[in-house]
């Protein structure tokens, strides 16, 4: 059966070595002040953590790893969901705007959109 330590948010009393079993509610109440100020104090467990060589550190590091390909994942997702725009027809071939064009000859226009030149 697990042990656990409450610690008062109204007074600070401290509860400590509280038998519980898991499916028990937590308590709230707080005997000294009455009041429902009662959380629930992690004693313990982070010793066993460190133990087996999972600092917390290092599971922050690896969870930004897999974030980061994560990341990754979905950009390429949005690239192919979003592919870049179509060109216009004056652009397809050249670089040259629209207003370029507009002060073209007729067979200039003719040629830049044949050749792109
Ligand atoms: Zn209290």
């Amino acid at each position: 059966m697990p042990i656990y330590d409450y610690e008062c948010r109204n007074c600070k009393a401290q509860l400590s070595d509280v038998f519980q079993k898991v499916t028990d509610t937590e308590l709230t109440k707080c005997e000294a002040c009455g009041k429902d100020g009662l959380y629930r104090v992690l004693t313990g467990g982070i010793h066993g953590f460190m133990a087996g060589g999972n600092t917390i550190g290092s599971i922050a590091d690896k969870n930004t790893r897999l974030n980061k390909n994560k990341i990754n994942e979905m950009e390429a997702m949005k690239r192919e969901a979003n592919p870049e725009p179509e060109k216009p027809w004056y652009q397809k071939q050249g670089d040259k705007s629209r207003k370029e064009i507009n002060k073209m000859s007729e067979n200039q226009k003719t040629r830049y959109i044949m050749e792109g030149k």
